[in-house]
């Protein structure tokens, strides 16, 4: 590892069980790799089977205990948390930068962002309320009383190696839940650099735990077959995604799923063009392109469709393509060689169908083998394979419409329902579109919508469940009603 911790113990590479830093029984490791150069970073513990059951049962032993403090001593362990992770800001961006590759100024912007969750939930905690229900007989009382659901699993993608986690973890442990959570083998360092900061803050042994393992199949297997976890959190791909709803069906667990988008970014003739120009720059080419929130499918209206193309690549000229702790860096590499072949699949595909190169177009191998070039394609149409496909890269394919309706039935049509945006000037269009899409967020006239504050989630095969918000915290309770009666 080159980039040095001003902390180094948050360089783990071990498995943080039941408050110990455990090695795989097998001895086996797996090399965690910089996406920028291709270089080792380190070797991570290998966990499987066995060591996913230790999780699960050190999750269940620290229940009671968990749940038997007060809300207030919660949300103090966790508010402990938050205050360390933002004391080790640089220290987690270097590594997020390191095994991710996003650029430095983009890992800070999401160590707070995932912290931020920490402090939220943190304050949700203390208010997780119960009911009086004005009752249906005077010899009775009715009561809801809301309970932890119990040990939660969590799996996670790479592309946001920490919000990811806190996203789950805090409603989790705020909540009175405990939890076992299973990054991405491409991200293990992350996570881990997380656990170390949670033991520092007192979490106690067993609330938390993070399993590493490359055979995220099996641990997977174990983590939705088991009796004792009530629920999964799931953020990933969509297939994977119904892959484990369906495992969990046979022990009936509550689930969470976040899964991919095909978000429209809807440019109207009313639009102001700078505005759309700088809300798609920041939605599209953040992390490379890799979110599932960044615009995917660019609708732009007929009267703009030139100028808006011509705004969008100037700016998109000014990138700079490089490695992520390089100064300046706005397009880092892409997570690794599957992502690069697929993002150029689809650019090709695209391109021998009709479509132009106004910008990019190909590899940026000059910089590194997992490089691309911040790309426009303009006549993009709805039959090409980018028009149905989650790019998950830098570049941007812009469609053609003529009326709001077209506009509308393009952006619904497709089978996800996650983030969409538009820009327009026209209160009642403003009004008519939001209502009209078939998504779970919708950005007017603004490219970035992630908050703590605001529910995230998807609708149709893009998942169910909310993230963050006063609602983020449903997903880990249960409803109790509780009838009083002889009264
Ligand atoms: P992405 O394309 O973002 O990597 P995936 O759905 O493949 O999305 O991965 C998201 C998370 O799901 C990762 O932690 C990965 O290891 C895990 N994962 C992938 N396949 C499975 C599986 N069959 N069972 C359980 N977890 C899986």
């Amino acid at each position: 590892m080159k980039a040095t911790l001003l902390q180094p113990a948050l360089l783990k590479s071990e498995s943080y069980i039941d408050g110990q830093w455990v090695k795989a029984g097998s001895g086996k490791t797996f090399a965690v790799t910089n996406p920028a150069n291709g270089e080792v970073i380190i070797e991570v513990c290998d966990a499987a089977v066995d060591e996913t059951n230790r999780a699960i049962a050190a999750a269940d032993n620290a229940l009671k205990g968990w749940q038997a403090l007060t809300a207030k001593e919660r949300s103090q362990l966790l508010r402990r948390w938050y205050q360390l992770i933002l004391e080790n800001e640089e220290d987690l961006a270097t590594l997020m930068t390191l095994e991710q590759g996003k650029p430095l100024a983009e890992a800070r912007g999401e160590v707070n962002y995932g912290a931020s969750f920490i402090d939220w939930f943190a304050d949700e905690a203390r208010r997780i309320y119960g009911d009086v229900i004005p009752s249906f007989a005077n010899d009775r009382k009715v009561l809801t009383i809301k309970q932890p659901v119990g040990v939660v699993a969590a799996i996670t993608p790479w592309n946001f190696p920490i919000a990811m986690i806190t996203r789950k973890a805090a409603p989790a442990l705020a909540a009175g839940c405990t939890i076992v959570i299973k990054p991405s083998e491409e991200t293990p360092l992350c996570a881990l650099a997380l656990a170390e900061l949670a033991d520092q803050a007192g979490i106690p042994a067993g609330v938390l735990n993070v399993v590493t393992g490359k055979d995220s199949k099996a641990i997977g297997g174990v983590l939705t077959g088991h009796t004792a976890v009530r629920k999964l959190s799931f953020t990933g791909s969509t297939p994977v995604g119904k892959l484990l709803l369906s495992q969990c069906a046979q022990t009936v667990k509550r689930t969470s799923m976040e899964l991919g988008g095909n978000a429209p970014f809807i440019v109207f003739d009313d639009a102001d063009l700078d505005a759309a120009v700088d809300g798609l720059l920041a939605s599209k080419y953040r992390n490379a392109g890799q979110t599932c929130v960044c615009a995917n499918r660019i609708l732009v209206q007929d009267g703009v469709y030139d100028a808006f193309a011509e705004k969008l690549a100037e700016r998109v000229k000014q990138f700079k393509t490089a490695d992520g702790f390089s100064e300046n860096t706005t397009i880092g590499p892409l997570i690794n060689p599957a992502a690069i072949d697929k993002v150029q699949q689809l650019v090709e595909q695209a391109v021998a169908n009709g479509a132009k190169i106004l910008i990019g177009g190909t590899t940026a191998s000059d910089v590194g083998a997992q490089f691309f070039q911040p790309t426009v394609l303009t006549d993009v149409t709805d039959d090409m394979t980018i028009f149905s496909s989650e790019i998950f890269g830098p570049v941007a394919p812009l469609f053609r419409f003529n009326s709001e309706q077209e506009a509308i039935d393009m952006a619904n049509d497709t089978p996800f329902g996650l983030a969409s945006y538009f820009y327009s000037e026209n209160m009642a269009r403003i009004w008519r579109v939001s209502e009209a899409l078939e998504y779970g967020i919708v950005g007017v006239n603004e490219g970035l919508i992630s908050s703590e504050v605001a529910p995230f989630g998807g609708v149709k095969e893009s998942g169910s469940g909310r993230e963050g918000s006063k609602y983020g915290i449903d997903e880990y309770v249960e409803i109790k009603y509780i009838c009083l009666g002889g009264l």
